[in-house]
């Protein structure tokens, strides 16, 4: 008989302790990369301090060597060079660092009835009506005509103002609550409260000039400047413990930062390994994997071409195949835990549940497992063994029941390389809702699991 139970049963005072621990530097990881930008700043600062340097400032490579590549600010790729040549293979964990929120149209600022907002764009899989009505902010990057780049970040300092989306009052609803979910709050609804003051001389849009009038004094910016900006709006609330016993994590946009966290960490708690490790940080996942920083684009072969040619001081194409031949990769990416609320969704017998480990997640997909990787029987018995070995607390699910929606992740575009690869990470709570919810006990199994990845 197979039977696995609650996982705190079996935890210690002193491994409690040690859950408990490395969750507070996961609270400020969160607390520190709200956006894929600040994320990846985030996770290059922890990697500069633990000694890593940057890939393309070095003429070669040698085993033991610690390097990083960044992708226009939004990818981080590090690598611990093995002892084996890398054409051997390599040890991917790949997690993304992009959450679903709301970006500000190129043409956004406008005034009505005394007030002035933003007009946004949502990113990413939502619940519209659940970003209404909660103290948001917005971080991200303008760029001037001139070349000059001004960052913004309002909302998460102690003292910061907050923006807001309005909601409809109940006592006006009659109509809108007879609105399907998906319609009660319509994208083009979701505009962002900026202001209220009036430029005092102007005769049209006093507040929208006011506004500007701001932007332009505090950081130097025009209207026309927003046409080439990243400006993401997001949950204003810091991570918090929930429970009364503190054995959750409350936060926004833990898919897929749990799992960008917990692989850096088992990245820089790695001692010399045999094969090369590399942690890579993605984007995009939330919209496809699209475009130059998502998992579909060159760059993920441009960088572990750049580990051959640095480590054996040559490279052709065939090196790069037989590399990703060799290779193994954890898309490391969250799961749906079982909520008691909403058993309907779940095959229990195929769950996730809060606080029994990391989730292994042979196959994704939707419609009959369209659009999944489906990892090899072969491999799935590799990383149990790899996971029971090192004393991993880890499970097995599926993403729900079958035809009740479904999901895909990165798998599909890396075994496309040719690489064993399987889903495994972190079960939670409410996906992609403004406040996300995961348990202690699974965020650091997630480490252990990716810990025991890297050494085997
Ligand atoms: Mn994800
Ligand atoms: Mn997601």
């Amino acid at each position: 008989m197979f039977q696995k139970e609650n996982g705190w049963k079996t935890v210690d005072d002193a491994l409690k302790e040690k859950i408990f621990a490395f969750s507070e530097g996961y609270k400020q990881y969160l607390d520190a990369g709200k956006t894929e930008r600040l994320a990846c700043a985030e996770a290059l600062r922890l990697a500069k301090e633990q000694g890593f340097t940057n890939l393309e400032g070095k003429e070669s490579l040698a085993c033991g060597d610690k390097v990083y590549f960044v992708n226009r600010d939004k990818n981080l790729f590090l690598a611990v060079i093995g002892e084996e040549e890398v054409e051997k293979g390599i040890s991917f964990v790949i997690s993304h660092i992009d959450s679903p929120r709301m970006d500000v149209k190129a043409n956004p600022v406008y005034s009505d009835g005394g007030l002035t907002l933003l007009k946004t764009h949502y990113y990413g899989g939502i619940k519209k009506y659940q970003w209404t009505a909660v103290p948001l902010a917005i971080h991200g990057v303008v760029v001037k005509v001139d070349g000059e780049r001004v960052q913004i970040s309002v909302g998460d300092e102690p003292g910061d103002p907050v923006l807001y989306i309005s909601d409809l009052l109940i006592h006006l609803a009659t109509d809108q609550m007879q609105k399907k979910a998906t319609e009660v709050v319509t994208g083009e609804a979701l505009n962002v409260l900026a202001g209220s003051l009036p430029e005092k001389e102007s005769e049209k849009d006093a507040e929208k000039e006011a506004l500007l009038a701001l932007l332009h004094e505090k950081y130097g910016i025009t209207e026309e400047d927003f046409l080439s900006a990243e400006l993401e709006i997001v949950p204003a609330y810091p991570a918090k413990d929930v429970g009364f016993d503190r054995s959750l994590v409350g936060a926004y946009g833990h898919d897929d930062r749990v799992c960008a966290y917990t692989s850096l960490q088992a990245l820089f708690d790695l001692n010399q390994p045999k094969k090369t490790a590399v942690c890579l940080l993605t984007d995009k996942e939330e919209i496809g994997s699209m475009g130059n920083t998502g998992m579909r684009s060159a760059f993920f072969e441009y960088a572990v071409a750049l580990l051959i040619e640095k480590t054996v001081g040559s490279y052709n194409e065939l090196k790069l195949k037989r590399t990703f031949r060799n290779s193994c990769c954890l898309s490391s990416d969250v799961n749906a835990g079982y909520d008691p609320t909403y058993p309907e969704v779940m095959d229990k017998m195929n769950a996730a549940f809060m606080g029994r480990g990391v989730v292994l997640t042979k196959y994704t997909g939707s419609r009959g497992k369209s659009g999944s990787s489906d990892a090899s029987a072969e491999f799935m018995g590799k990383i149990r063994r790899c996971f029971d070995t090192h004393g991993v607390m880890w499970q097995s699910a599926e993403l729900g029941k079958v035809d009740c929606g479904g999901g895909g992740t990165i798998a599909q575009y890396v075994a496309n390389l040719d690489m064993e690869v399987v889903d495994c990470g972190v079960p939670l709570l409410s996906m992609h809702a403004p406040y996300e919810v995961a348990s202690k006990l699974d965020i650091y199994m997630a480490y252990k699991a990716y810990c025991a990845f890297y050494e085997a």
